[in-house]
């Protein structure tokens, strides 16, 4: 894992990324905030600790993924589009790059307990995972909605020893989910560190969960100098949820600007409806989950329900980082509807051979309005594969 620090794009010292960020918490949940803040970057780059991080991305996780030149896909736009192949992790996305990270973070802060939230439960999923492996117990707070909705990874947790509790509160889904995993944070602040899956929350969540994804951008830059010759692509794609992987694949070439950083955002079915997930579409300042950053809202400030036919792009709000990449002009902001989205999943698959996840087929609904040249070369992060999905899928056959 490679530092970068004095960059206009990495967080400051208290916690923002130019306006956005910092945290905002409740008072109660200020000393475990705290103690996570003074300690992570200390504990992150130990020896000790990036031994054994490496050494579970390589021989548990199995990286490092691979960088597959899509031969065909790349025909048919007429560029170079190179997949990084995060769809073949354990558990078949990026999110366990970051539960790792944090389950050995949380020994060494001596937790042992860890609580999170879901919503499709791909991150507890992804926790419950880390979890069993280390022998530490888990409880993941789930919307009652949504446990009923996403039946096989309920099954997965409780298979790998997680409790999976109910969240009965307001609309039952994920935001409701997350407040009842902070209050329990809050209730048990000495044993239980909290995993949450994406770069929001508050400061130093984004960071460090940006930081533990970093690890996808570093294996780009090296293995696009082999294959090319060259480490910086024209265009790296990813599609934006809370912006993990997103931040895992921009991280090491912020700075280069050369590289033209796209994000992909849910548009569901448009962003002129009102069934949409595209937040900086649709988004205006605010505060969620403990970091100011942009936020689909009314104009009372209640939170508006998005929604996307990806379940892991279906959050109303966008990591801090992004809010800024995105008020900086340093990233392009496309959005993807739910059917372009589908037909980009389709033509993967029938181009190559690969099933994406629905989620990362938004990445790869965009390519057709890049514009990129036929010297041109294009990284695309594939941020999952498509199994979870495949009930969508048949539904659109
Ligand atoms: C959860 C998920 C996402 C969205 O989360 P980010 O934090 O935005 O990366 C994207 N792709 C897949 C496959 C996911 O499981």
């Amino acid at each position: 894992m490679l530092q970068i620090e004095n960059s206009a794009f990495a967080v400051n010292e208290r916690g923002y990324y130019g306006n956005f960020g910092g945290a905002w918490i409740p008072e109660m949940l200020y000393p475990n905030v705290e103690e996570l803040r003074k300690n992570y970057l200390d504990i992150i780059y130990r020896d000790e600790f990036q031994e054994e991080f490496n050494d579970l991305l390589k021989n548990y996780v199995g990286r490092p993924t691979p960088l597959y030149f899509a031969n065909r896909l790349s025909e048919k736009y007429q560029t170079n589009i190179y997949l990084k192949r995060e769809d073949l992790c354990h558990t078949g996305a990026h999110k366990v790059n970051n539960t790792i990270g944090q389950i050995l973070l949380a020994k060494r802060l001596g937790k042992n307990k860890i609580v999170a939230e879901t919503g499709a439960g791909q991150h507890g999923v992804a926790t419950a995972t880390v979890c069993a492996l280390m022998g530490i117990e888990c409880i993941v707070y789930m919307g009652e909605v949504d446990i009923e909705r996403q039946a096989p990874n309920v099954a997965r947790m409780k298979m790998l020893g997680a409790e999976v509790r109910p969240a009965k509160s307001g609309s039952r889904t994920l935001k409701d989910a997350t407040n009842e995993a902070m209050r329990h944070w809050i209730n048990n602040p000495m044993d239980t560190h909290y995993i949450i899956g994406s770069v929001v929350g508050p400061h130093p969540y984004p960071d460090m969960v940006a930081r533990f994804q970093s690890v996808i951008s570093e294996e780009i830059k090296k293995q696009l100098l082999e294959q090319t010759g060259n480490a910086n692509p024209d265009y790296l794609v990813a599609c934006v949820g809370g912006g993990s992987n997103a931040a895992g694949t921009y991280f090491h070439y912020l700075d280069e600007p050369s590289v033209k950083i796209i994000a992909a955002e849910a548009a569901g079915h448009g962003i002129t409806t009102d069934k949409s997930a595209a937040t900086t579409f649709l988004g205006k300042k605010g505060v969620l989950h403990g970091s100011k950053s942009l936020l689909m809202q009314t104009l009372d400030g209640q939170v508006v329900e998005p929604h996307s036919i990806s379940a892991g792009l279906d959050y109303p709000g966008i990591g801090p980082m992004h809010a800024h990449l995105w008020e900086s002009g340093r990233a392009k902001f496309y959005d993807a509807t739910d059917e372009e989205a589908l037909a980009a999943g389709f033509e993967l698959t029938k181009l190559e051979g690969i099933i994406p996840a629905i989620e990362s087929a938004h990445a790869l609904a965009v390519l057709g309005k890049l514009n990129a040249g036929k010297d041109e070369t294009v990284v695309v992060s594939l941020s999952g594969r498509g199994d979870k999905d495949l009930a969508t899928y048949m539904k659109h056959i």
